[in-house]
């Protein structure tokens, strides 16, 4: 059975354009590697096959794999934590180097943001770094009240961390490396019992303000094209004038995304204070579309408008 799911990541790699024909034979061997298997027997598939079989989800091809390597010893713990750890490393096999993929952005920039931004979206979702089958279990509906129809989520696709997992991550030795979730040497890190594996994120680099800034997109989605923009440097949130600067500079550059900051401030702000960065995408919340209910200007910028929105809390 193990030979039936590589020959279907490598079709699924095929088909979603992470792979190319010329890397079939290199893919299925570094899986043999990964399987700890030394031959590739190419399963015959025969015309009674049920046509569901023929096509299998991603979902179903990592957890089979998944389930091969806990059964022969080369996972060593079955629970979510490692398995998570486990199939990363399996789909950072077909990823691309971060230089193709950068190039490959840069070159749809060229012709069009949008094109780039939705080669990359798509790109993140393939890779399984957001992962479609459990973000499609968040709810999400939109309630009208007098501030206007508000977007209600509830996240279910972060998974639960489990107790064995928690247990060890107590016992682990503290590590600095990377210093925090958003940093830029989490890309292609294999991750432990408490850090993400990321060996299938891949980031974007974009100028801001003069410094280098990252792209990226959140696994969690939370909502369209819900990205990240970071700092290359692991340096706290702050939120002064070069902020405005920098978010101008990332509007400038993606004008079809918002981008802002979620603060400097501890519990109301950002949930990783301690490294600057904002949250963007393609997306029109509820505040964006709040009517203004007083507007003033700001002298010395007659350009500028400004206003105070309805809303129901302080903004
Ligand atoms: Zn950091």
């Amino acid at each position: 059975m193990i030979y039936y799911y590589i020959t279907k990541l490598v079709e699924y790699g095929l088909d979603t354009g992470l792979i190319h024909k010329q890397d079939r034979v290199y893919i299925i061997n570094s899986l043999l590697e990964l399987f700890q298997l030394e031959q590739y027997e190419e399963p015959v598939q025969t015309v009674s096959e049920p046509s569901a079989q023929l096509k299998m989800s991603l979902e179903e091809i990592l957890n089979g794999m998944t389930d091969y390597a806990y059964e022969h010893g080369i996972l060593q713990e079955n629970s979510i934590v490692y398995r998570d750890l486990f199939d990363t490393k399996i789909m950072g096999l077909l990823v691309p180097r971060p230089s193709e993929v950068v190039n490959k952005f840069k070159e749809l920039y060229r012709m069009d943001p949008v094109k780039a931004t939705q080669y990359y979206y798509k790109f993140s979702q393939d890779t399984d770094y957001i992962r479609r089958y459990r973000i499609k279990k968040d709810k999400k509906w939109t309630i009208d009240t007098e501030y206007g129809s508000l977007d209600i989520t509830i996240n279910l696709s972060k998974p639960e961390k489990d107790p064995k997992a928690i247990a060890a991550a107590k016992l682990a030795k503290q590590s600095s490396y990377p210093k925090c979730q958003l940093c830029r040497e989490n890309e292609g890190y294999a991750g432990r019992v408490n850090h993400p594996a990321r060996q299938n994120h891949r980031i974007i680099p974009v100028e801001l303000d003069g410094e280098q800034w990252g792209f990226q997109y959140s696994p969690y989605v939370y909502y369209n094209e819900h990205c990240i923009v970071f700092n290359y440097e692991h340096i706290p949130m702050i939120v002064n004038k070069a902020t405005l600067r920098k978010l101008f500079d990332f509007v400038k550059q993606f004008p079809h995304y918002f981008v802002g900051s979620n603060a400097d401030l501890p519990i109301v702000g950002g949930s990783i204070l301690t490294h600057e960065h904002f949250q963007g995408g393609n997306y029109t919340f509820a505040m964006a579309k709040a009517p203004v209910e007083s507007s003033f200007t700001i002298p010395g910028y007659p350009d500028v408008r400004a206003g105070i929105v309805k809303w129901p809390m302080s903004v």
